[in-house]
């Protein structure tokens, strides 16, 4: 098998038609590996966010293929899409999104019990999780009472809890203060690679994509490689 974990391959997305479509992305591709850490930085409205749900299969391009897991995803009905979409890709937000009546432990649990794992096991992983992005600590407390790193670290084990390959981040800690921002980011990338995920984050935080493998940007609605 490829390490190649997500693939995207001459993809087409507008918005729109006749007079009014808006063409986003005009044959962009991209590989993400095992293991991989890869930084989009790019300006506001040139197709960051339009990339990452089609990355995600949360959207479908108007043209192109998008590989999960070695699987081209073009032909499959709704219910093959969110069943990959669930077990091959974990989300992380700009903000954390946890259910605030329960706790953070119930938070990572949810998800796994969805995806029909026993509890026991659940509650094992998720504690293990929480400890690696050093929360284990706040376990049984509701996010309302953990602070904006705690949440957002919270919410980065959950996206993990079902051992997805892939993690797509948009912006992941684009709602902390510079210096939290860096250490959740360290537990971010800490977990992918013990994890050997293929990670693919959207920043507009050059210190942080300088920690990345490779960074790239969107240009005429295309892929290409940037420095910084
Ligand atoms: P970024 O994340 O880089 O800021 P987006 O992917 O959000 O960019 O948006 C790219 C362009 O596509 C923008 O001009 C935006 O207004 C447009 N756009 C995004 N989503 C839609 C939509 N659902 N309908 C119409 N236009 C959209």
């Amino acid at each position: 098998m490829s390490d190649v974990l997500l693939e995207l391959k001459n993809i087409a997305k507008f918005y729109g038609k006749g007079e009014a479509r808006l063409d986003v992305l005009e044959g962009a591709s991209l590989t993400v590996s095992a293991g991989e850490l890869v930084a989009l930085v790019a300006p506001s409205g040139a197709g960051k966010s339009t990339l990452l749900h089609i990355a995600g299969l949360l959207d479908q391009p108007s043209g192109g293929e998008v590989v999960v897991d070695g699987q081209a995803t073009h032909h499959l009905g709704d219910r093959a899409r969110t069943h990959l979409r669930r077990t091959a890709i974990g989300f992380v937000y700009q903000f954390h999104h946890l259910l605030p009546e329960f706790t953070a432990l119930e938070n990572l649990v949810i998800p796994m019990l969805i995806a029909g794992q026993a509890e026991a096991n659940a509650r094992t992983r998720g504690m293990e999780l929480l400890e690696l992005l050093g929360v284990g600590a706040r376990a049984e407390h509701r996010p309302a009472e953990l602070s904006g790193g705690e949440q957002q670290r919270v919410a980065i084990a959950r996206a993990a809890a079902n051992r997805p390959h892939i993690i797509l981040a948009d912006e992941p800690t684009g709602n902390l203060d510079p210096a939290t921002s860096g250490m959740v980011f360290d537990a971010l990338v800490n977990l992918m690679r013990n994890q050997g995920s293929g990670t693919l984050f959207v920043t507009h935080d050059h210190s942080l994509a300088r920690k990345a493998d490779r960074v790239i940007t969107l240009q005429d609605g295309k892929v290409i490689a940037a420095t910084l």
